[in-house]
C-alpha cells in the first residue's frame, strides 16, 4: 500500500546552493534536517545553465571546447570530493559526451527544441551528484526524472506546463516513490506530448517545485537561494531595504512578475491554487530566517516594496486609418497574439497604443520577440514606434486604489524623472511606471526612503 505522507514538503535548491561541493553539502544537511522534506527539486549548479544556452548558440569548435572544459572542471569539482567518484564520474562523462555532440548540431543548425535539449543537461548533472552526496549522508535517496511528470506544451524555452497531465503523472510515477524514500528531481525541465525535452523558462526551477507541490498536495514548498528572504527592494540598491517576515500570495506574485529575481514569476500560481505556503530562505545561512509567502497575512500594510524591471521595450502602435478604436485595439491585439507576443503593460488613447514587451525569462529567442514579420504586419496597418532604454518600476502594496493620496506621495518624489509611462488601476496591488534606464536606481531609492523607511 502506498503510504501517505500529509506533512510533505518539496525543498528547492536554486544553482548557488548545489554550486560546489561544499554548497551542495551544506544543502543536504538542510534536507536531512527535516523528515517531511521527501522530494527535492534542483536548478544547475551556478553559471552551467548560462554555459549551456551559449553552447546552444552555435559556437565555432575550439569556443565551444573551452565551454565544455570549463563544464567539466565544474563537474569534477563535486566528483572528486567523493568517496565514491568512478561510477558517477563516468555517468557524467557520458553527459558532457551528450553535451558536446549537441553543441555541435547546434553549430550546424540551431533550433529551439535542440537548445531546450541540451540545457536539460545542467539540472540532469546536478541532480545525479546530489543523490551521491545524499547517499554519503547514508540516506536512501532516488533520482527521478523530472520529464516523466512534468507534462507541457511544445513552445520550447518558455513552455507551458499542463497541470491536469502532471497530476496525473505525480499520481502515477512519483507519489509511489516518495512512499519509498527520499527523491531528487530536476527543475526547470519537462518533455511535451512528444516526448522531446522542454523548459519552464529562465529560473523556472522554482516552478516545477510548486507544480509538484500542487499534484502532490505538498504542506509546503521551502525555496533555498542565496538570499534569506524576499526583500522591500534589492539591497543591492537600498542598503536600508529590509526583509519582509510574510507576504501575502497576491504581493508575491506581484514582485515576482515586476522584477523581484527571488522567484520565478509563475511558481506562487500552483501554490495559490491549493493554499500551500512558500518559504523563501538561505541555505548558506538557513538559521538567518526567511519569507513566508502565505494566502493571508497580518495587517498587510499600504506601502510592502519596490521591484525594478529593467532593459525593457515600449511598443506605440497608432491608427493611421482613423477606424474606432475599439476596431483598431482588435486588430492590434489580434496580430499580436497571432505572433504571440508576451506582453504584459499596456495604455491606450483614442488612436494608439503603448505596450511593454515581456521578454524577461525566456530561454531561447529572449531578443527575439519582435521579429521581422511581426514588425512588417504591424507597420501595414499602423505606425509602429519602438523605444528601449527603460527601465520599470512598480511600487507593490495592498488595496493602493483605495488610497487617496497615494499619486501625489509617489509623483512627489518623481519631480524630476521624466515618468514615460504609468499603469494602475487593474490591480490593487501595484503602481507601475517607466522611466529611463539611468533614473530608475534614484527613483527607487528616493521612494523607498519615503515610503518604507
Ligand atoms: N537552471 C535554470 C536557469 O538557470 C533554471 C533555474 O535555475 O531555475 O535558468
Ligand atoms: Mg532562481
Amino acid at each position: 500500500m502506498t503510504r501517505i505522507y500529509p506533512h510533505t514538503i518539496v525543498a528547492k535548491f536554486g544553482g548557488t546552493s548545489v554550486a560546489d561541493f561544499d554548497a551542495m553539502s551544506r544543502s543536504a544537511t538542510i534536507v536531512l534536517a527535516d523528515k517531511d522534506v521527501r522530494l527535492v527539486v534542483l536548478s544547475a549548479s551556478a553559471g552551467v545553465t548560462n554555459l549551456l544556452v551559449e553552447l546552444s548558440g552555435g559556437q565555432e569548435s575550439s569556443v565551444r571546447q573551452d565551454k565544455i572544459d570549463t563544464l567539466r572542471t565544474l563537474q569534477y569539482n563535486i566528483i572528486s570530493h567523493l568517496k565514491q567518484p568512478e561510477a558517477i564520474g563516468q555517468e557524467i562523462d557520458r553527459l558532457l559526451d551528450n553535451i558536446s555532440h549537441l553543441a555541435a548540431m547546434s553549430a550546424d543548425s540551431r533550433s529551439d527544441a535542440l537548445c531546450d535539449e541540451l540545457v536539460s543537461h545542467g539540472e540532469l548533472m546536478s541532480s545525479l551528484l546530489f543523490v551521491e552526496v545524499l547517499r554519503e549522508h547514508e540516506v536512501e535517496t532516488q533520482w527521478f526524472d523530472a520529464r516523466k511528470v512534468i507534462r507541457t506544451n511544445d513552445t520550447f524555452g518558455c513552455a507551458v506546463p499542463i497541470v491536469s497531465e502532471i497530476a496525473e503523472r505525480v499520481e502515477k510515477h512519483l507519489r509511489p516513490r516518495i512512499a519509498q524514500s527520499l527523491v531528487v528531481t530536476q527543475g526547470f525541465i519537462g518533455s511535451d506530448a512528444a516526448g522531446q525535452t522542454t523548459t519552464l523558462g529562465r529560473g523556472g526551477s522554482d516552478y516545477t517545485a510548486s507544480l509538484l507541490a500542487e499534484a502532490l498536495q505538498a504542506a509546503r514548498v521551502d525555496i533555498w537561494t542565496d538570499v534569506a528572504g524576499i526583500y522591500t527592494t534589492d539591497p543591492r540598491i537600498v542598503a536600508q531595504a529590509k526583509r519582509i517576515d510574510t507576504l501575502s500570495f497576491s504581493e508575491a506574485s506581484e514582485m515576482a512578475t515586476f522584477g523581484a529575481k527571488v522567484l520565478h514569476p509563475a511558481t506562487l500560481l500552483p501554490a495559490m491554487r491549493k493554499n500551500i505556503p512558500v518559504f523563501v530562505g538561505s541555505s548558506a545561512q538557513p538559521r538567518a530566517g526567511g519569507t513566508l509567502v502565505c494566502r493571508d497575512t497580518h495587517e498587510p500594510p499600504r506601502y510592502r516594496a519596490l521591484a525594478i524591471r529593467r532593459q525593457q521595450t515600449l511598443l506605440k502602435l497608432s491608427s493611421v486609418d482613423g477606424q474606432p478604436a475599439h476596431r483598431f485595439l482588435a486588430q492590434m491585439f489580434g496580430i499580436l497574439s497571432r505572433h504571440d507576443v508576451a506582453m504584459d503593460l499596456v495604455t491606450t488613447s483614442e488612436a494608439s497604443i503603448a505596450l511593454i514587451l515581456n521578454s524577461t525569462g525566456s530561454t531561447s529567442g529572449e531578443a527575439d520577440t519582435l521579429t521581422t514579420s511581426l514588425l512588417t504586419e504591424l507597420s501595414s496597418h499602423c505606425h509602429v514606434e519602438i523605444e528601449t532604454g527603460l527601465a520599470l518600476v512598480s511600487l507593490i502594496g495592498n488595496a493602493l486604489s483605495q488610497a487617496p493620496a497615494m499619486c501625489k506621495e509617489v509623483f512627489a518624489r518623481l519631480e524630476s524623472h521624466a515618468v514615460r509611462m504609468i499603469c494602475h488601476g487593474a490591480s490593487s496591488h501595484n503602481l507601475c511606471f517607466l522611466l529611463p534606464a539611468e533614473s530608475a536606481d534614484s527613483a527607487v531609492k528616493a521612494l523607498h526612503r519615503h515610503l518604507l523607511e
